[in-house]
């Protein structure tokens, strides 16, 4: 298969700062949560499995997936959650191939929260970039980013793979404890590294 990149981290870590450096250098940055939010808004496609599956209370009059109260539903009943999973994956899935098939860029580039989390992602990609933060810095970035207080967002980082079982699923490792500059650097030495792979299964 083609050669492909599956780039995950942290909540905060700089998932979204680090794909947006790749983008401008060429790669085809296909970013899952993006996907997730357009098939949950009005007209996306997850909305009719949702409505059957949940009940109308859970879709807006406007027809999206009333992100509240679903929040509210998943955090407190684990087979809520596994339920919505069960509807969202798959969809998430195939739009990510059919986005993939698509893009013109050097290589795709897959942005996965819970790659680790959700088993299936490594075995389609063929590097985990994990980008790497120190836990201090990453709580002080989304309290900033979010004005959450320290509790909400240690409550979060709890609900994901502590950072050293992320750390040991990586092909690579981006640090992201510095300044954007050291970053930059960072990525287009990755980028390079990608192209070369993505030229080599070419042949
Ligand atoms: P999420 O998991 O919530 O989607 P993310 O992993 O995509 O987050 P970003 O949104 O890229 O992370 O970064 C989190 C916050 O930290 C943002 O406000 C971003 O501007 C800031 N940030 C990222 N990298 C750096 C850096 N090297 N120096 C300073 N601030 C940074």
């Amino acid at each position: 298969t083609r050669f492909s990149v599956g780039l995950t981290g942290g909540i905060g870590s700089g998932k979204t700062t680090v794909a947006e450096l790749f983008a401008g250098l060429g790669a085809a940055v296909i970013d899952t949560d993006q996907i997730a939010h357009q098939l949950t808004a009005a007209g996306g496609a997850a909305i009719e499995p949702i409505r059957q599956a949940f009940g109308a209370d859970f879709i807006t009059p406007d027809g999206a997936m009333d992100r509240a109260r679903m929040r509210e539903a998943v955090f407190s009943d684990p087979a809520s959650k596994k339920k919505l999973e069960a509807i969202l994956h798959p969809l998430i899935r195939s739009e990510t191939e059919r986005a993939a098939a698509e893009t013109q860029g050097a290589y795709p580039l897959f942005v996965v929260p819970l790659l680790v989390e959700s088993g299936t992602w490594k075995q389609r990609v063929s590097r985990v970039l994990v980008v790497d933060c120190d836990e201090e810095v990453q709580l002080q970035r989304v309290m900033q980013r979010n004005a959450l207080s320290e509790v909400q967002v240690r409550a979060i980082m709890a609900t994901q793979v502590p950072r050293a079982t992320r750390l040991a699923q990586a092909d690579d490792v981006i640090v992201n404890d510095g300044d954007p500059a050291a970053l930059t650097v960072e990525v287009e030495r990755l980028h390079a590294a990608y192209v070369a792979l993505a030229q080599a299964d070419e042949r």
